[in-house]
């Protein structure tokens, strides 16, 4: 009889029900999520993010920062109302051929990965990032969420509640703190979250390129011995370039000039694209293993990198990120709809469990795969060609690895599956 009263008391003092920390693709999604969807349109929101994205002019180039989206993430950004902006700066994909670089592209161990296999109408889309982020701001502005622009320097959190300030000495008194501050999240290590890390001492080399020949609307990926090439289309006659190599290795590609550059990229690609010409700058990222040790603290809930940074070989860091917010918003509506506090361990709990159970088997997974594809020793490279070879064979397990893929498969938040966020009654 007591705890009503009291539950009221410490609602009251909040300044936000929610506060997400950090406005990259996911941290901006969960927060227009819980202020859109009716179960949660109730509770107050706030994001925090200190460098505000703008709407690249239609007449600007990309963005070199350009991601894979699965049909999971397609259907996430629908239900966020973003979908149709995200699209004017996006290229649809219809299959993927993946080989390994003794192998030949033609050959039977290559893996060939098509829409049609699965009946959809594309495997995804490659989405510029600067479009997708401005579009999720304009769209969490227009929910009627909060934004706050200063980074946060501390979080402490108890039973009542949490408190989170930020640089311009703003402080926010919270229920729920959402990190999606990225791989290094502040969030995670105030809370005292251990989190393994491995450094891959390798550095994704991104860029943009003309073809000679077309894309055929494919993701092309060439495993060489120091690391995967991928060549996604992104535009007739254009792709974007993630060149996975050794740190030293990288720096050396990065100085090259753009005409050497070009050929070395046509070389690592075996050609099979024609000669390639580089059309835009170049940008290299450090590659980092991330995994916290669980995905929730007192009254915090880790999403995105936060939560698992991977390596990018498969294009999946952010599409596991937007399946952690449709499976953190649903876990909070329902704890709305049971009446019970949404950062009680009870919901976070059930956050965390289910999201680490699902994500776990997919970083371990690219990781094994990295590490097969680089390994110098012999049987492990003869492991992987048998490997790729059965994959290449079997179209059920062919069937497995796109439904995994397209983030449809395992226990899929109802969002991602084009379901209401809850059960109808
Ligand atoms: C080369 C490369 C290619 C990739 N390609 C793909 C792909 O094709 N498909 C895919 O799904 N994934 C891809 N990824 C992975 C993807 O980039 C990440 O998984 C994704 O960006 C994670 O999103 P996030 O919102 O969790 O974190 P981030 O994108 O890191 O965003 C974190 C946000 O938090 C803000 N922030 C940081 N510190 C603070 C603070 N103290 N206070 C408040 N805010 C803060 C930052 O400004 C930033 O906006 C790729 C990664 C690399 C390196």
């Amino acid at each position: 009889m007591m705890a009503e009263p009291r539950a009221a008391r410490r609602q009251a003092r909040r300044d936000v029900d929610v506060l997400v920390v950090g406005g990259g693709v996911v941290g901006a999604a969960t927060a227009v999520l819980l202020a859109t969807q009716t179960a949660t349109r109730g509770l107050s929101v706030g994001l925090v993010e200190p460098r505000l994205p703008s709407l690249p002019a239609a007449n600007e180039d990309w963005d070199l920062r350009v991601f894979a989206l699965s049909r999971a993430s397609q259907r996430l950004l629908e239900a966020c109302g973003v979908w149709p902006q995200v699209l004017q700066r996006a290229h649809a994909y219809q299959g993927m051929r993946v080989w390994d670089s003794v192998d030949s592209v033609d050959g039977p161990r290559a893996l060939t990965f098509t829409a049609g296999e699965l009946g959809e109408p594309e495997l995804g889309h490659l989405a510029e990032v600067a479009t997708l982020q401005a579009a999720l701001h304009a769209a969490a502005v227009r929910a009627g969420v909060r934004m706050f622009g200063a980074g946060v320097e501390s979080f402490t959190a108890d039973a009542d509640s949490a408190v989170v300030t930020l640089a311009d000495g703003t402080v926010l008194r919270t229920g729920l703190v959402v990190a999606a501050e990225g791989a290094d999240s502040p969030l995670r290590l105030a809370a005292g979250i251990a989190a393994t890390v491995h450094d891959y001492h390798q550095r994704g080399v991104v860029a943009f390129l003309r073809t000679e020949r077309s894309h055929e609307d494919i993701a092309w990926q060439r495993f060489l011995p120091e690391g995967p090439l991928a060549l996604l289309p992104v535009a007739s006659g254009r792709v974007s370039i993630v060149w996975t190599l050794p740190t030293d290795h990288a720096l050396r590609v990065l100085a090259m000039d753009d005409a050497m550059f070009a050929q070395a990229v046509t070389a690592a690609s075996d050609g099979v694209l024609g000669e390639l010409r580089l059309d835009s700058v170049r940008a290299s990222f450090p590659l980092r293993r991330i995994t916290a040790a669980t995905y929730a603290g007192t009254r915090l809930a880790l999403v995105g990198d936060a939560a698992h940074a991977v390596h990018p070989l498969a294009g999946q860091g952010a599409n596991l990120g937007l399946l952690d917010a449709a499976a953190l918003v649903q876990t909070v509506a329902a704890a709305v709809q049971r009446g019970e506090d949404i950062g009680d361990p009870g919901p976070l709990g059930r956050y965390a469990r289910w999201r680490r159970a699902e994500a776990a088997p997919l970083t371990v997974g690219m990781h094994a795969l990295q590490q097969a594809f680089t390994s110098p020793q012999a049987w492990l490279g003869a492991l992987r060609r048998q490997g790729l070879g059965v994959v290449a064979g079997n179209r059920w397990l062919r069937r497995q690895f796109m439904t995994r893929a397209m983030g449809l498969g395992g226990e899929a938040p109802r969002l991602c599956l084009g379901q209401s966020l809850l059960p109808e009654n």
